[in-house]
């Protein structure tokens, strides 16, 4: 699935060939998308300047006046940059054709993305509105996980992937990112103190910056506006290593299962 470090290297990778542009053309083969694509979306877009390309979590927004395209890649989507006549793939549901002769083209195998327009500010739009802050920006910091904990006894795990909380912080990063931390994925998050959340905070923060400047993780289904494949696989201390000796000292790797989602753990140096 592609997560926020793919999302935004998509969103780096498809701005210089769009921002400016003008949409000339919309062509959508599938809209039976997440959402359905609403059938007047061609005649919205048609005629806009594309004035910023931003994220909002994992939504790709591009900003136009009076108003924006919202853009969600799902489980397996993808965005390239083709030629307009390029043929289309199996699963590539949409095209946008801009002035610059380039085609931005939307594929995915499964279905879960979505393309909606929105005519007011996107940040106001249901589907973000209620987001929690950006995990690489100012607000976000060890303060506000520990404000935002006191009272719960959710699993420090599954309070940090609450996008309500924290927007981005995917099964791989928050395996990650509590290792890093030396805080057990179980341990309640109204009972972890404000010197540690500095260090999940932090943590956090290293392991997503780390996995953009490599262009994304893993993940199978991902692939680049350049059309490759997105294996950049950083070195993974926990995750995916079950069994397997712990970097730091030694003892096996745990697998649990925490909300459905498989979480990974040295009993030795988390807790
Ligand atoms: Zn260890």
């Amino acid at each position: 699935m592609p997560e926020l470090p793919e999302v935004e290297t998509t969103r780096r990778g498809i701005a210089p060939h769009v921002l400016g542009q003008i949409i000339e053309n919309v062509i959508v083969r599938q809209p039976q998308l997440r959402w359905p694509v609403p059938a007047d979306l061609p005649e919205k877009l048609r005629g806009r300047i594309v004035r910023n390309v931003g994220r909002r979590g994992k939504y790709i927004l591009l900003d136009m006046e009076a108003g924006a395209l919202i853009l969600h890649l799902g489980m397996s989507g993808s965005l390239r940059i083709t030629a307009p006549d390029a043929p289309p793939r199996k699963h590539d549901h949409l095209d946008l054709i801009f002035g610059n002769g380039l085609c931005l083209r939307f594929h995915d195998p499964r279905r879960f993305g979505c393309l909606l327009w929105t005519g007011d500010a996107p940040e106001l739009h249901p589907l973000l509105a209620d987001l929690g802050p950006e995990p690489l920006e100012a607000e976000f910091s060890g303060r506000y996980l520990h404000d935002k904990s006191r009272g719960r006894s959710a699993p420090v795990k599954t309070f940090i992937m609450d996008s309500h909380v924290v927007v981005g912080v995917g099964n791989i990063y928050a395996n990650e990112s509590l290792f890093r931390a030396g805080i057990s994925p179980v341990r309640p998050a109204g009972r972890i103190s404000l010197q540690r959340y500095e260090k999940l905070a932090e943590a956090i923060r290293t392991v997503l910056e780390a996995s953009i400047e490599q262009g994304g993780t893993t993940l199978r289904d991902f692939v680049n506006e350049a059309g490759n494949p997105g294996y950049f696989r950083q070195t993974l201390q926990v995750y995916d290593r079950d069994g397997e000796a712990c970097r730091r000292c030694g003892s096996d790797i745990r697998l649990g299962r925490l909300g459905q989602r498989a979480t990974y753990w040295c009993p030795h140096c988390q807790h």
